[in-house]
């Protein structure tokens, strides 16, 4: 979905006029009728207001044109399994299980290894090769990049 797409679902969920949507995110009535209509893109401020009025992340918003990955596990991400800060917004950085409430589950990178090499299915021949393997795929992500 565009964005002039999710916004409109989504106001259309809430039973919201563009004037009472406009209202909640601090724009005026045009603002909204011209993101409907394709017209604009809400800015930075507005697009984090709609974010935590829809509960959708900035990325869902702008009609998803990242493929996210959690930088510290690797998984997939999407907004079940997204990270929220401590106040409600979604990080759009890390998985649930890898940041929760402010903080970083996994201290250090062989912590994470040793819980994915226990509890990931992989086709690995033994734990060592699996180990390497896994440590090399962490790596490249933002979280472990030295
Ligand atoms: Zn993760």
């Amino acid at each position: 979905m565009d964005t002039k797409e999710v916004i409109l679902s989504q106001r259309t969920r809430l039973g919201l006029s563009q004037e009472q949507l406009a209202e909640k995110v601090m724009t005026t009535r045009q603002a909204v009728s011209r993101w409907e209509n394709g017209d604009t893109l809400p800015n930075t401020e507005s697009l984090k207001l709609l974010s935590s009025l829809f509960d959708v992340s900035i990325n869902t918003l702008l009609g998803s044109p990242r493929k996210l990955f959690c930088q510290c596990c690797g998984m997939p991400l999407d907004e079940e399994c997204m990270s929220r800060e401590p106040a409600g917004e979604f990080n759009e950085d890390y998985c649930k299980w890898c940041y929760d409430d402010g903080k970083f589950i996994y201290t250090s990178i062989d912590e994470l290894i040793d819980y994915l090499v226990a509890h990931v299915p992989h086709g690995y021949p033994d734990e060592q090769t699996a180990r390497d393997g896994f440590r090399g795929e962490l790596m490249k992500l933002d979280h472990w990049k030295e």
